[in-house]
């Protein structure tokens, strides 16, 4: 069923009866007919010789294919095939017997093309038992001139025994994921299964053959099934194919309706043209306009490194295993979290990966002398590329399925295959399925104006530092991303979360204007970005900003920043390959608190766990990580881990102040500790820091807690009790409070820090921490939005930590407010009953003109 190449017609000849006594004879003989019949130079029979030494030609089922070195293809003049037709056999390789030698001198793709037939007919033993037999060269002609699939080479195409006709009613028609149930039932019957679409034949059992039918909604196929139990085959499957008719209905009519939701109107920009739409949710404000580049397989150069046959299948069949088992894991991950559906796009890759024909197609090419990895990837880059080509968005789609596990698996192969991120020269809008926090660390804002996710949440780490680096982006925007073509003009909005597709010159000339007013505003709120985040009434709310090194201070300092109120430590751990030493981590806090020269520094020690994995760590994989053993309780577990950073943050205290300091001089930093949930975690960790500070002889230094799961903040009274400060984690205490993985893709909307359960929870944490005058901060996401920053002002919250980039705005709107209207906003949205009425407040209020400068 492949779209066949065009076969620059080779010359095949064909010497019946032949009784060569020796491989090597058997090669010199049909190497000499084709050299007589002028297709080669006789050196090429030496090549052939020469391959024959270094691999094995044997392609199984009584059929070699013996053929020159790739260097020596000059000596190729005309594409051509001798075969000899050996009825009583010549051995071959370990035991092997061949009857047919297809001896093969070939030009560019021809040498596939005959391959792609042999393997074909490799699956027809009864003809493959004639033609070792036959008097008539014809018979053999013919095979070899055929690119119908196996069983209908010869005349009209013919169904098997029991059939029945079916029209397609699946709205999307047959794409992948209905086609891997149909494999997945054929695969359990022993009868043969065949889908028939006009004169295009497929086995039920290939799902790459399935996906080249092509199926539409509304074109007929016949299904028929001989063999084993054929009747209790077609039954089988007969309820497969029928059975899922309603979900996919079902599915197509929520598509439908996202498309509509995509192409209505948004708060924001929108363009006037209708482009195609694709929405996903807004990560990283901002617009940008460029082109599409997609994270794929040809950003990889694979080497050709040639191995011996044997270990290269080894190999080959140690990497499909190990991907499976990947897949399968992947897909029951998501069955729990998302469902059966979403799970069945990995079930379906999984089909993919167990493919007889890219198998056949990546085992040739190895046999062609190829390496394993070389083989694999260009078996993969060819079926993807023939999806692609049929001109079906869907089976485009199932090309993008190919390339990335087919990427999977090739890491696998090989792990310094693991996909690079080579940018193109131009700057462009980056679309990946999903990105690790240190790939998005590592993106250069020149060279990457804008990213889309298929997967990922808006609180995600990679959607944090997006903010972090001003580069617009957009999150769970679905796997149609994916099949996007590279080099798709496109205007990415990050506010919105919408991709516009192909805008045209007005759209973009309407962009560019509603960025240049957005570029003005936002230079109206920098011009004060230096003023004091004080209200109109007079009442200073600290700001800080969230960064994770020394590098970064200077352009937060610049954006407003009054100091640093979140340096996520993981970041030192996660950027790099393993783990930093004591005097490591000492650098770089004694850099930060030289960077920030004198002003405040609020370090909190390592969170890792949920969706920050540092694998070096190797740590034991959970089931649930949000609810493991994460921040915190992993540094109760690991002294290694919490001991010399607890250490080395002292001994920068000590430094920082100097021998000759007065006693009881501080240095400005505190250190925080990450994931609380009990009063015994925090006096377990005082304990721990009080005996490494008294050894060191630093000076105290203020001790204070992440509120981040609802039992803080509920016993935040308590807890306030055995701390210096608190700070408000929003972006874990949204995910659980609401119980929702803040990288829950479908969820994400829902995932809303201003839901009134988490504002009550924030204003628990200042009540209790107020009995005790403690002081507290917000370092989630939400204190960089101007209207969640007023509701936290407003709650009583007195710093306020984030992305330096939303500096400006949030002090502009704090500076245009009213603490007194502030407090009974934030009072207004407590009692509030979800999170769209909280956010309906801000624009029904102008109260006592909160709206500043921004509005
Ligand atoms: C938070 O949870 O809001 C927070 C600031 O911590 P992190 O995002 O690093 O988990
Ligand atoms: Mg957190």
């Amino acid at each position: 069923m492949l779209a066949p190449t065009p076969l620059s017609a080779p010359r095949i000849l064909v010497r019946l009866a032949a009784a060569p006594a020796t491989k090597e004879a058997a090669i010199r003989e049909a190497a000499q007919l084709l050299t007589a019949s002028g297709c080669i130079d006789g050196a090429y029979g030496d090549s052939m010789l020469r391959r024959e030494a270094v691999a094995n030609t044997f392609l199984g089922h009584g059929v070699v294919i013996p053929h020159g070195m790739v260097d020596d293809r000059h000596l190729v003049r005309h594409s051509g095939l001798a075969v000899l037709q050996v009825p009583d056999g010549v051995l071959w390789h370990d035991g092997q017997v061949a009857h047919l030698v297809v001896a093969i001198a070939a030009q560019s793709d021809t040498h596939i093309t005959v391959l792609r037939r042999l393997t074909r007919l490799i699956q027809d033993e009864a003809r493959l038992e004639h033609l070792r037999t036959t008097t008539a060269e014809a018979d053999i002609v013919g095979a070899l001139s055929e690119d119908t699939a196996t069983g209908a080479a010869s005349g009209p195409v013919t169904d098997l025994r029991q059939r029945f006709d079916w029209t397609v009613d699946y709205p999307s028609g047959l794409h992948a994921r209905p086609a891997a149930h149909w494999v997945e039932v054929a695969k359990t019957c022993a009868a043969r299964i065949q889908v028939r679409h006009g004169a295009q034949v497929a086995d039920a059992k290939s799902l790459i053959g399935l996906l080249q039918l092509g199926l539409r909604c509304g074109e007929a196929v016949t299904i028929s099934a001989e063999g084993d139990d054929e009747a209790g085959a077609l039954a089988r499957i007969c309820a497969a194919v029928t059975g899922l008719s309603a979900g996919e209905k079902a599915a197509a009519q929520r598509a439908a309706e996202a498309a509509a939701k995509a192409a209505g109107p948004v708060a924001g920009w929108n363009p006037a043209d209708r482009p195609t739409t694709l929405a996903g949710i807004g990560a990283s404000p901002g617009l940008s306009i460029g082109p599409i580049h997609v994270l794929a397989s040809a950003d990889l150069v694979v080497p050709d490194a040639p191995e011996p046959l044997t270990t290269g299948a080894d190999r080959l069949h140690h990497a499909l295993g190990a991907t499976a088992d990947q897949l399968k894991a992947l897909a029951d991950d998501t069955e729990r979290r998302l469902g059966k559906a979403d799970a069945g796009i990995f079930r379906a890759q999984a089909e993919l990966i167990a493919d007889t024909d890219l198998i056949t197609l990546a085992c040739q090419l190895m046999v062609e002398g190829h390496g394993v990895a070389y083989a694999w990837h260009a078996a993969v880059d060819r079926l993807a590329g023939q999806l692609a080509a049929l001109g079906n968005p869907v089976l485009a789609g199932r090309a993008a399925d190919l390339r990335d596990v087919g990427r999977r698996v090739l890491a696998q192969i090989d792990p310094a295959l693991r996909s690079g991120h080579a940018l193109p020269d131009a700057p462009c809008i980056l679309v990946a399925s999903d990105l690790a926090p240190s790939d998005t660390a590592g993106l250069d804002p020149a060279r990457v104006i804008g990213l889309a996710t298929a997967q990922g949440g808006p609180t995600s780490h990679t959607a944090i530092l997006a903010r972090t680096l001003g580069i617009p982006a957009l999150v769970a925007g679905g796997p149609g991303l994916l099949a996007l073509a590279e080099g798709t003009p496109a205007i990415l909005d990050g506010g919105t979360g919408r991709l516009y597709l192909d805008p045209s010159a007005a759209d973009i000339a309407a962009a560019e204007a509603w960025r240049a007013r957005q570029r003005r505003q936002a230079e109206d709120e920098a011009r004060q970005r230096a003023l004091p985040a004080r209200t109109r009434d007079g009442h200073a709310v600290a700001v800080g900003a969230n960064v994770n090194n020394p590098e970064q201070v200077p352009f937060a300092l610049d954006q407003g920043a009054e100091g640093v109120g979140l340096m996520r430590t993981e970041f030192l751990f996660l950027e790099r390959g393993d783990t930093p030493s004591e005097d490591d981590q000492y650098e770089t806090y004694a850099g930060m608190l030289k960077a920030l020269d004198g002003r405040p520094l609020i370090v909190r020690t390592l969170d890792i766990g949920g969706d920050k994995q540092v694998s070096h760590l190797q740590l034991p994989k959970e089931e649930n990580p949000f609810l493991g053993v994460r921040g915190a309780r992993l540094l109760l577990r690991r002294p290694d881990l919490l001991e010399p950073q607890l250490r080395a943050l002292y001994r920068a205290a000590k430094d920082h102040v100097g021998p000759d300091a007065p006693t009881g001089q501080h240095a400005p930093l505190s250190i925080m500790m990450p994931m609380i949930t009990s009063v015994p975690e925090v006096l377990r960790l005082r304990d721990i820091a009080e005996r490494i500070r008294v050894a060191i002889g630093a000076p105290y230094v203020p001790l204070g807690i992440m509120i981040e799961v609802p039992a803080a903040a509920i016993q935040a009274d308590a807890l306030a009790r055995h701390c210096d400060f608190f700070s408000i984690g929003t972006n874990d205490l949204t995910q659980y409070a609401l119980a929702i993985d803040r990288q829950n893709t479908e969820l994400a909307p829902e995932a809303d820090s201003l839901h009134p359960a988490v504002l009550r929870l924030i204003h628990m944490t200042c009540a209790g921490a107020a009995r005790h005058k403690r002081f507290v901060g917000v370092c989630g996401g939400i204190a960089g939005d101007p209207f969640g920053a007023c509701l936290l002002a407003g709650l009583g919250v007195h710093e306020l930590s984030m992305t330096p980039r939303d500096l400006p705005g949030v002090k502009a709107r704090l500076r245009g407010a009213d603490m007194a209207a502030l407090r009974a906003l934030a009072s207004q949205a407590c009692e509030q009953e979800d999170a769209a009425a909280v956010r309906a407040l801000d624009t029904a209020s102008d109260l006592a003109g909160l709206a500043g400068v921004a509005a």
